[in-house]
């Protein structure tokens, strides 16, 4: 399991989110930003669905996967 924090994610908080995958990471991060729903976590959605096929898309999840695997064993 690794642990990060939304923040560490691109978001808005600092709640720990733990995965074993970093597509279980995203996944969760997601499924947190929607159930917050608040104006900062929505702003976030809104960016990261404008990424969508862009190079900045690929530049955030490579940047996401180091983090990643630079991340803490929880
Ligand atoms: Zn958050």
């Amino acid at each position: 399991m690794k642990k990060m924090t939304c923040r560490e994610l691109g978001g808005a908080c600092d709640l720990e989110i733990l995965a074993e995958t970093a597509e279980e990471m995203m996944s969760k991060s997601a499924e947190h930003a929607m159930a917050i729903n608040d104006d900062a976590h929505n702003k976030i959605m809104e960016e990261m669905k404008g990424m969508k096929g862009t190079e900045a898309e690929g530049k955030f999840m490579e940047d996401f996967h180091k983090n990643f695997e630079a991340a803490p064993e929880a």
